[in-house]
């Protein structure tokens, strides 16, 4: 090439680079989130609420046919394009990485990752069986582990940052009666999300929690063994037990999916440009108020 036209693209390359490096504006647009148990009450919550803010979402999930209803719903509101649907075991180091490579496919890479996939399971310490505990660090612990190692290596040959949101919960922070396989397990979420915002912190990589409480409208834990198992904890059935986590907050009022969507929108943004590490309780003021 002639010199001044080397020196042309050379220019060209650079400008190019420092373009895809300015900071985005202060919303989702052109970001790929990937949400895991996109099918469920707090993961459809948030999906919905990256896709108002211009985002396109991956959601993942083990439940197809509830994976296919919250599709349906998602892109009738914001269009087939920007929304999309992968079956994913979060415990199945596999399936993640096919997923991974799904959404490449799709979107071309992933900007936020949204680890929400869980279960609530539960009992006694007693009663406790190995297989009931193991099921909760597998899905819980594991998977956590597995969705996140998957986005660090697509945001780290990205080389443009990224936003990882945990779902955790507020029993990860205090103990909650006959619930000790549940708590651990979501306890060490939130110390895995720590020691990922230590590590994502050199490339750009922030990592947050959002500890809902109790959301029992709208989530399908509320609706198996875990209700039953509260319900006999607590001597009540679901309306009560709402009534019980609502009155002992501060606030005197009910966490809903979209309170939580909303928190993990916040860590996902570029409003929470210096925030990494951080856990906001989503608890209408439960887990600080000795009310109970
Ligand atoms: P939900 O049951 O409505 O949604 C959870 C989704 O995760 C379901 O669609 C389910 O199919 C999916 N899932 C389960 N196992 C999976 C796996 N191995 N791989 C992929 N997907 C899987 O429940 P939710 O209330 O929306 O819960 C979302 C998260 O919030 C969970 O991690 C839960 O522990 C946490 N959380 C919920 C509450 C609550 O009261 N609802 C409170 C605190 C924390």
């Amino acid at each position: 090439l002639p010199e001044q036209e080397a020196f042309d693209i050379e220019y060209w390359l650079l400008e190019e680079a420092k373009l895809q490096r300015m900071p985005k504006p202060k919303s989702l647009a052109g970001r790929v989130a990937l949400v895991t148990g996109g099918a469920g009450g707090i993961g459809s919550a948030t999906a919905e609420r990256y896709l108002q803010d211009g985002a396109c979402v991956m959601l993942a999930d083990i439940n197809d046919e509830a994976l296919a209803s919250t599709l349906d719903i998602l892109s009738g509101q914001f269009g087939s394009d920007v929304v999309r649907q992968v079956n994913m075991d979060v415990t199945n180091e596999n399936a993640v990485t096919t997923a991974y490579a799904e959404i490449a496919v799709e979107f071309g890479g992933v900007d936020i990752l949204v680890s929400n996939a869980g279960i609530a399971s539960s009992a006694p310490v007693e009663d406790t069986s190995l297989d009931l505990w193991n099921k909760n660090m597998d899905i819980l612990s594991t998977g956590y582990f597995l969705v996140s190692r998957e986005a660090f290596k697509v945001m780290r040959v990205q080389d443009m940052g990224g936003a990882i949101i945990f779902v955790a919960s507020k029993n990860g922070l205090a103990a909650s009666l006959n619930a000790s396989a549940y708590c651990t397990a979501k306890a060490s979420e939130i110390h895995l999300a720590r020691c990922l915002a230590l590590e994502g912190a050199e490339v750009g990589i922030r990592v947050n929690v959002v500890n809902p409480d109790a959301v029992l409208r709208g989530s399908k834990i509320w609706e198996g063994d875990w209700l039953e198992q509260r319900a006999g904890t607590y001597g009540t059935d679901k309306d009560g037990l709402e009534e019980m986590y609502r009155k002992r907050s501060m606030l005197k009022r009910s966490v809903l999916p979209e309170d939580i969507a909303e928190a993990a929108y916040f860590f996902a943004a570029d409003t929470s440009a210096k925030s990494t590490g951080n856990i906001i309780n989503v608890d209408a003021g439960n887990v600080q108020a000795f009310t109970r």
